[in-house]
């Protein structure tokens, strides 16, 4: 793909740095930037996402029609860059781009209606109950049973790692509503309102001390017949549309080469002990070279898969190797970070949050501070979205036919 950038793409470039420079405070910068977590906080993401909204770019990647941008895969592909160096808060992926989408392709005009605007202006959040205590990486295993009784289904069964379960209004769900067809054919997507006496949710801390996921337990949790989305049974084809737009609907290099050029500004700084910085040592300027090599390879092929979206193609198992690169990456940089900081790396603060007045006061740097939380809660990227193990499978057969 060419990436020379036309008149109208730089000036679109121009627009959006005008935007991040008038619209996002500093405040949410810090927040972004502090957050040892794989998702932000709410009180971040959130305002960061009714700015954006307020300006019609919050679901930019949307049809026209249900609010999007019509952006071409190149304006896509600014704008997410120029957000990430300027340290945007990340948003949160599940409504924006892992139900919305499924609901603009599958939804009925109702569940347009219902459910679009909410997502879009952040005030209605979402959990994803795909995984299941014994039904990860093997999905169609799932046990939760969906009844249908009259105008509504009733739940029972459970849900693990669902991330943010403790904000979310509504829980996008895979059920079985069949339980004598085939594993992938009994499954249905339903849309379950999570604030109800049936649902219970239990905290899951993370080693690093962040609580981002829960177990939710599904106890004649009841919703009503028309949040069923597609036909009952046609869960699993949606299932894999939206694990396709988790896995690849996301840029990942433009974060990945901003956290890059951060680290090198940090090991830049860094006294070696030897001779000069840290980041002068040929050791380290190799590490940081090879690292932003394979991040420029990894944004190449986004582009291209943002190219075939763009002709209304679906991204395919393509993504699997996006994912894969892009989870390995993240944890190398993280990784690099410990060994930037030693000895200070290795601080493990139990406060949260690590932004704004109340937070604790670092050993050395913030940075240093962040590195050991980061690095502990970052070894979920190769894990969530389905596991390295699980990419490559997709990989070997899918792409390379073995
Ligand atoms: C931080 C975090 C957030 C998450 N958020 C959500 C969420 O919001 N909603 C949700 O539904 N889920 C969520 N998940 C769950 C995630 O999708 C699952 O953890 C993941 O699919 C793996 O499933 P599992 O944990 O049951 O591991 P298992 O499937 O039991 O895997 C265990 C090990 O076996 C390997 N393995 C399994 N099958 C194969 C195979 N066929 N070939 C080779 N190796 C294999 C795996 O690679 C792994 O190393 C989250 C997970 C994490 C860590």
């Amino acid at each position: 793909m060419d990436m020379d950038l036309s008149d109208d793409e730089l000036a679109f470039r121009e627009e959006v740095r005008a935007f991040l420079a008038e619209h996002l405070p500093e405040r949410l910068r810090e927040g972004a930037r502090n957050t040892p977590s794989v998702f932000v906080e709410p009180e971040i993401g959130d305002e960061w996402h009714r700015i954006l909204n307020a300006r019609g770019w919050a679901a930019y990647h949307w049809p026209v029609e249900h609010g999007g941008t019509g952006w071409s895969p190149v304006k896509r592909y600014i704008f997410e860059k120029e957000l990430a160096l300027a340290d945007a808060p990340a948003l949160s992926v599940l409504g924006l781009k892992l139900v919305g989408p499924v609901i603009c392709h599958y939804g009925t005009p109702e569940q347009q209606a219902r459910f679009l605007p909410g997502i879009r202006d952040a005030s209605e959040k979402w959990c994803q109950g795909y995984s299941e205590p014994g039904a990860g990486s093997d999905l169609a295993s799932l046990k939760t049973r969906a009844v249908r009784e009259g105008d509504r289904y009733i739940l029972h069964g459970t849900k693990i790692w669902t991330t943010h379960a403790h904000y979310a209004d509504w829980m996008f769900c895979l059920a079985r509503t069949d339980p004598e067809a085939k594993p992938q054919a009994g499954i249905s997507f339903l849309l379950v309102p999570m604030k109800q006496p049936g649902i219970s949710i239990r905290p899951i801390v993370t080693h690093a001390g962040d609580h981002e996921v829960n177990q939710v337990f599904l106890d004649g949790a009841v919703t009503d017949a028309t949040n069923l989305v597609g036909r009952e049974g046609q869960g699993w084809e949606i299932a894999k549309f939206l694990l396709e737009n988790e896995r690849g609907g996301s840029c990942a290099a433009p974060r990945l080469l901003a956290d890059i050029a951060g680290l090198r500004r940090l090991a830049e700084a860094e006294p070696s002990g030897v001779n000069g910085a840290l980041g002068h040592q040929p050791d380290w300027a190799d590490r940081l070279a090879r690292l932003e090599l394979e991040a420029l390879a990894l944004e190449t092929t986004e582009l291209r898969i943002l190219a075939e979206l763009a002709r209304g193609r679906r991204p395919g198992p393509q993504t699997s190797l996006t994912k894969l690169l892009a989870a390995n990456l993240r944890q190398r940089i993280d990784e690099a970070a410990i060994d930037l900081f030693g000895p200070l790396g290795l601080q493990l603060p139990a406060e949260r949050p690590l932004y704004g007045n109340a937070a604790p006061e670092p050993v050395g740097s913030r940075a240093a501070q962040l590195a050991m939380p980061t690095y502990l809660n970052g070894r979920a990227w190769t894990i969530f979205g389905g596991t390295n193990e699980v990419q490559k499978g997709i990989i070997a057969k899918q792409v390379l036919g073995l």
